[in-house]
């Protein structure tokens, strides 16, 4: 009889630990930041842990604690020490691993810093972080354990020149996608013009389809850190004095705009329960940059700004892929073909069904010509991320193909969808 009991309690606990939902047994409503160095070459990763933080008010899902997609490059694992069961997950991608399909890493070794957020533990834990394989598989490069209880842990508070706004609440920030937009490259006088830049992203993010039937889906922060200069850095070898050291010319492409200071960033946002990070960088020329589950970078004032923000957003939040084709990329594009990549808007046939099979008509043929009388309809044609060849796309054209407004292609929109979704259910 006391054995029956005894299963059955385990039974019980079982069941209680499993559930997405038991997020208040493991965790308290604040993050937990880990700091580390990332580096190697084309071959190899390592992370150097550099620092954990406390930080605040956690915006993340509490419902989703496990990440659902695995999109990305990198995926961050939390596990419970007792029982080793996972508790915690998110995919994300980082510079680093964009610089390790460059040339450059070739020859060259360089190292990053990096940093993630997870929700805090109550309980010792133990932390992973795996890369993506040219397989598709995830491999475990870094793991060690942390208990709340013993670590003498500093809190991260935000810099005392930082001003927040909420701009839109709607609610609970964990069944909330929490959206902070940060300045870069405003004086401490120009903090009007950032408040209005912020206001003109969030009309234009809520006018495009589908962002516009989920306004209330989504809770949005203005975060000012005034610079010293407007003076955007033109490399990263000569940094000007910008809050957030943000430069265009990321790996020797002009256009591309980055910062390798991810920690200065997520000190201005401390206590802030974010979701997805968006610089807005103050100056009229074109550029941009968008990171899956870790930055997305826009300028604030060129004729193309608006497309800027959502093609980089679409690359930040929903790890849609390129679908271009023909511009120069400063990346090694000789991608394998055997595998079929993890961004949902870009396949290589090998598993089609996964992705848009099901939303192409009968009518439409299978690979479908790149030609105009396709525009409009949902099909696989071929030539995207980077290649002409082997490489397929959903749609003759789309915002993540070119500089069009208001045109994600359904494929993309779905994804997007998901997403918001994931972080704010129905
Ligand atoms: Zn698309």
């Amino acid at each position: 009889m006391k054995y029956i009991h005894s299963i059955i309690f385990l039974l019980s606990i079982v069941s209680f630990l499993s559930a997405q939902s038991d997020f208040s047994y493991f965790f308290r409503e604040d993050k937990l930041r880990f700091d580390y160095w990332i580096g190697g070459n084309r071959e190899n990763t390592k992370i150097d842990s550099c620092g954990l933080y406390y930080d605040k008010n956690w915006g993340g899902s509490k419902i989703n604690a496990i990440d659902t997609f695995l999109y990305g490059e990198l995926l961050l694992e939390v596990f419970d020490s007792v029982s080793n069961m996972l508790i915690y997950s998110r995919g994300y991608s980082s510079l680093f691993k964009e610089w390790q399909i460059t040339n450059e890493a070739d020859s060259l070794m360089r190292k990053f810093k990096e940093s993630v957020v997870m929700p805090f533990p109550l309980n010792t834990v133990r932390i992973q972080v795996s890369e993506r394989s040219y397989d598709m598989s995830f491999r475990r490069i870094f793991s060690m354990f942390f208990n709340p209880g013993i670590y003498n842990i500093e809190e991260k508070v935000m810099p005392a020149d930082v001003r927040v706004r909420v701009v839109l609440a709607n609610g609970d920030v964990c069944s909330k996608v929490d959206l902070a937009f940060l300045s870069e490259g405003y004086l401490a006088d120009d903090s009007v013009k950032f408040f209005r830049d912020v206001q003109k992203t969030i009309m234009e993010l809520f006018q495009w389809d589908p962002y516009y039937n989920y306004e209330t889906s989504f809770n949005i922060y203005a975060v000012f850190i005034p610079s010293a200069s407007r003076l955007i850095s033109r490399g990263s070898n000569t940094l000007s004095e910008t809050a957030l050291h943000t430069h265009f010319n990321t790996f020797g492409s002009e256009r591309y705009l980055t910062t390798e200071d991810i920690w200065k960033v997520r000190d201005v946002v401390s206590g802030i329960p974010y979701d997805q990070l968006c610089i807005i960088v103050n100056t009229d020329k074109y550029g941009g940059g968008g990171i899956y589950n870790y930055l997305t970078l826009y300028t604030s004032d060129n004729e193309f700004s608006e497309f800027l923000f959502h093609h980089e957003f679409g690359h930040g939040f929903a790890s849609l892929a390129d679908e271009y084709y023909s511009s120069l990329v400063p990346y090694n594009t000789n991608f394998s073909l055997n595998y079929e990549p993890y961004q949902p808007n870009i396949t290589t046939c090998i598993d089609f069904q996964g992705k848009w099979k099901s939303m192409i008509s009968d009518t439409v043929p299978i690979p479908t010509p790149n030609l105009k009388i396709y525009a409009g309809v949902v099909g696989l044609f071929e030539g995207a991320r980077y290649t002409d060849k082997g490489v397929f796309r959903p749609y003759l054209d789309c915002t993540m193909k070119s500089k069009i407004n208001n045109a994600f292609c359904p494929v993309c929109k779905r994804a997007i969808e998901r997403m918001i979704r994931f972080y704010a259910p129905e």
